[in-house]
């Protein structure tokens, strides 16, 4: 996995200084604690409007919340067409991705060194990370283990 500063310092300088001066808005859409095949981590959702359909990025960061966020393995998506075609298999093979949208097969024209840069949407996103308020998602106990749950205090309850 790479993380926040290493995707911004492969990313094209065209796209950090001049196309993601293009992006209108982002909108945090979710943003919680979760945990998946690669371990815990924090993960924002956002929405994001720069010339053409909103597009959907999420970005899910591991390791010690501590840690700069910068320098935090991330994992990111997003749902633009450059983002298929240049970021999503280099990303998906340092596993900083995943394929989603695209063939799965590798960008030879487009990234043929596979650097493992991310679109404007997510550079854009990048920034308001710092202000993002993440939520403890409550859990709700399954049937099962409530009725061992009832047995257990049972056993506690003098008959
Ligand atoms: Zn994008």
């Amino acid at each position: 996995m790479v993380s926040i500063d290493q995707m911004v310092k492969y990313t094209p300088v065209k796209i950090k200084k001049k196309t993601v001066k293009t992006v209108k808005s982002i909108r945090l859409v979710k943003a919680v604690y979760d945990t998946d095949e690669f371990g815990k981590h924090q993960k924002a959702m956002f929405k994001v409007i720069a010339t053409t359909v909103p597009r959907k990025v999420t970005i899910k960061m591991y390791g010690k919340t501590d840690a700069p966020y910068i320098r935090r393995k991330s994992w990111v998506h997003c749902s633009c067409e450059w983002f298929t075609f240049f970021c999503e298999y280099a990303l998906a093979r340092r596993r900083s991705s995943e394929i989603i949208n695209s063939n799965g097969n590798a960008p030879v024209e487009n990234n043929p060194r596979q650097w493992p840069y991310v679109c404007k949407h997510i550079i854009a996103t990048f920034d308001r990370i710092p202000k993002v308020k993440f939520k403890v998602p409550k859990i709700k106990p399954g049937q099962e283990e409530l009725e061992f749950f009832m047995k257990e205090i049972e056993k506690y309850i003098p008959s």
